[in-house]
């Protein structure tokens, strides 16, 4: 058996960064991966811009986005941080970084595979040996320690072990949820992963012929028996349902009211207007344009897919008249339409399509000042594995960068 100081299983967004950090260190370092590529999701990650982090510098905003998780997170963001994030990515990595919209960090070439390259070359640079289409088959663990793991090849055998295996997201890129197997097996509390940050399907046929249409300032309300979820933003209609950051971070609730059955859910596409206010506006613009057709007019109102699609509703006016022979009952069911358009949500979408699992490691496993796991003195574990529920927005890597950075330098 070869012996190393410390054994990654798992060549992806943490592992990587933790081997690089590690052999940094000077300690003599194994990657182990199962795809015959690094960093398979990471090349994926933000519509392969890689979103990288979030530019959030005070810890204590940042955590605002773990609410269940903060009380864990604290202490491992006080000693790596996203300003030590960003000092490691632009300094030590040389990638220059740019922030956008909401405080999203991506690389400045908008590549994600230069996130990956930076940090594959970074682990080469200090001497890690990494071993690529080699699947780990089995950890060995004998009182409080681990003796040795098993691959599809040989066994192997280290003083330190991290599990960088990842959630089941996306298991197209070899996270199959292999790790948490063998934490469960070695006695550890695994939470059952959901998919989550996940578009939602919907029953409404019609979406399909409105796919790629973003409804911009919307308010969309999720209603079941018990609760009602009521968000402002902007979502996009696709060919299945509903998708879009404001979908895709509401996905978890809406998967918990799905639990008494499909979702009764309405858009209004003018919230910030009351009725009176909205059909004061259609007035407005139908006394500015008196000989055009309503078809013709309300493309001005509310994008031209759904102006297609929204006259099939019941009772609709007929669209081929002009705007002076719209009676007041007409403008009544068209602002009442525009304020409530219905659907069902009928599921979440599978591991396939979701960013991010929920389920995992119970957060109270892992020592969060050294991500060593409290029941075998040389077991680390980073990044996915871990159960810390979290929002899109470059919030998912930093938990990855900070788990594995700290699982580094305590090894
Ligand atoms: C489409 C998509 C887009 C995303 N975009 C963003 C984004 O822009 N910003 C953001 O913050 N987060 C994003 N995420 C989430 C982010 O990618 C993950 O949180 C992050 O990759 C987790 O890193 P990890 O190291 O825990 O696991 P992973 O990156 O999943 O790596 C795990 C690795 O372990 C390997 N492995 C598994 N089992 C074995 C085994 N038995 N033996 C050997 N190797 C094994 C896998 O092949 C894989 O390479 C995105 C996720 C997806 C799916």
């Amino acid at each position: 058996m070869d012996k190393y100081d410390l054994i990654i299983i798992g060549g992806g967004a943490s592992g990587l960064m933790a081997a690089g950090v590690a052999a940094a260190l000077g300690k003599q370092v194994l990657l182990l991966e199962k795809n015959d590529t690094l960093g398979k999701k990471l090349s994926i990650t933000g519509g392969s811009r890689c979103n990288i982090t979030n530019n959030t510098p005070d810890i204590n905003t940042f955590l605002e986005k773990f609410p269940e998780g903060k009380k864990y997170l604290y202490s491992a963001f006080s000693r790596f941080s996203v300003t030590d994030t960003i000092h490691f990515f632009q300094e030590t990595l040389k990638l220059p970084l740019t922030t956008q919209a909401g405080g999203r960090m991506f690389p400045r070439s908008e590549k994600a595979a230069d996130v990956r390259d930076a940090l594959v070359d970074y682990a080469r640079a200090h001497g890690v040996t990494i071993k690529k289409s080699t699947s780990v088959t089995a950890i060995n663990a004998t009182e409080g320690t681990i003796s040795h793991i098993k691959t599809n090849g040989s066994d192997y055998h280290a003083s330190s072990y991290i599990i960088a295996t990842g959630g089941l997201a996306a298991p197209q890129t070899g996270s199959t949820g292999d790790g948490f197997q063998w934490l469960r097996k070695c006695g550890h509390k695994v939470h059952q992963p959901n998919p989550n940050i996940v578009p939602l399907i919907t029953d409404s046929a019609w979406l399909k012929r409105c796919s790629g249409t973003t409804l911009t300032d919307i308010r969309i309300t999720f209603t079941s028996k018990e609760k009602k979820i009521k968000k402002d933003g902007n979502i996009l209609l696709t060919h299945f349902g509903l998708s879009g950051p404001l979908i895709l971070n509401t996905s978890k609730e809406v998967n918990t009211l799905l639990k008494d059955g499909p979702v009764h859910t309405t858009i209004d596409l003018f919230p910030f207007l009351n009725e009176k206010e909205l059909d004061h506006k259609l007035v407005t613009l139908l006394s500015e344009n008196p000989r055009k057709k309503i078809s013709n007019l309300l493309p001005l109102l509310i994008p031209r897919s759904l102006a297609r699609e929204l006259p099939q509703a019941k009772d609709f006016p007929d669209t081929e008249i002009i705007a002076t022979e719209l009676s007041r009952d007409d403008r009544k069911i068209i602002v009442s339409t525009l304020k409530k358009i219905t659907l069902n949500v009928t599921d979440i979408q599978g591991f396939d399509k979701a960013v991010i699992a929920d389920g995992g490691l119970d957060p109270s496993e892992i020592d969060w000042t050294t991500m060593r796991s409290r029941r075998y003195s040389n077991l680390y574990c980073t990044g996915d594995m871990i159960s810390i529920n979290r929002p899109s927005g470059g919030y998912s890597l930093q938990l990855a960068w900070t788990t594995a950075w700290i699982a580094a330098h305590s090894c």
